[in-house]
């Protein structure tokens, strides 16, 4: 069998809505997907970065976190959340009792801001497809927005962190929660003061863990809390 039979064969399988159909469709549109982001140059992001970081994790996880960008040790590594701030997540992660491989983590801009800035309104606009495009292909139960940037991008709000961490709101039918970005928990590794960000955002994890349980269990987004 030739290339040209074997793309052929590929197409009538994803056109026959099949659940292999649609699975192989959901592969292709993964595989565009990530060929796309690693070559982008659609923000001046692209001229500074080393290693386009896409995000990692289960593709098919009903529990999708997105944070704000690369830092130094993603961009060289390709890899989202393994710095400093990226452990500190694995820990809340682990002793919240959410493996990390069960989840997707993911960032709003993909490329690392020089310095760590912020990225800025036309950096997150350009990046926002590829952002939207895994949102689609995951199809999460809950997302958590790590920090400001993801919540006022995702949520498209200008209220601050601070007033809307541990706050369910429902996006597009799905669960959402912003949370401190570890980064800044970081600075705060000391201070286990009640009502501290290290305490809230143990109170905020436990109740991702909660709701997570429910579709972990049933698979099913019945009794999620969309903070209607
Ligand atoms: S940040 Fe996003 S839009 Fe900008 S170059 Fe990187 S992948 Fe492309």
């Amino acid at each position: 069998m030739n290339n040209t039979d074997n793309d052929q064969n590929e197409i009538k399988e994803i056109f026959s809505m099949t659940p292999d159909g649609v699975e192989r469709a959901i592969s292709v549109l993964w595989d565009e997907c990530k060929r796309r982001a690693s070559s982008c140059e659609m923000c001046a992001l692209y001229a500074t970065r080393k290693t386009v970081v896409f995000g990692e994790g289960d593709e098919s996880s009903k529990l999708m976190f997105i944070g704000e960008g690369p830092g130094e040790s993603e961009d060289e590594s390709g890899r989202p959340f393994i710095g400093r701030a990226g452990q500190l997540l694995t820990q809340i992660l682990q002793a919240a009792g959410i493996d990390r491989r069960e989840v997707y983590i993911t960032n709003v801009v993909k490329c690392r801001p020089p310095g760590n800035r912020t990225p800025l309104p036309e950096e997150e606009a350009a990046c926002d497809a590829l952002l939207q495009t895994q949102i689609l292909l995951i199809k999460p139960a809950i997302m958590v927005l790590l920090g400001s940037t993801p919540t006022k991008w995702i949520l498209k709000t200008t209220e601050g962190i601070t007033k809307l961490r541990g706050r369910w709101f429902d996006w597009r039918g799905i669960a959402v929660m912003p949370m401190f970005h570890p980064s800044y928990l970081l600075r705060y590794s000391s201070d286990k003061k009640q009502g501290g960000p290290k305490h809230l955002s143990w109170l905020d994890i436990q109740e991702v863990r909660r709701q997570w349980d429910l579709v972990r269990e049933t698979g099913m987004t019945e009794g999620l809390n969309f903070g209607r």
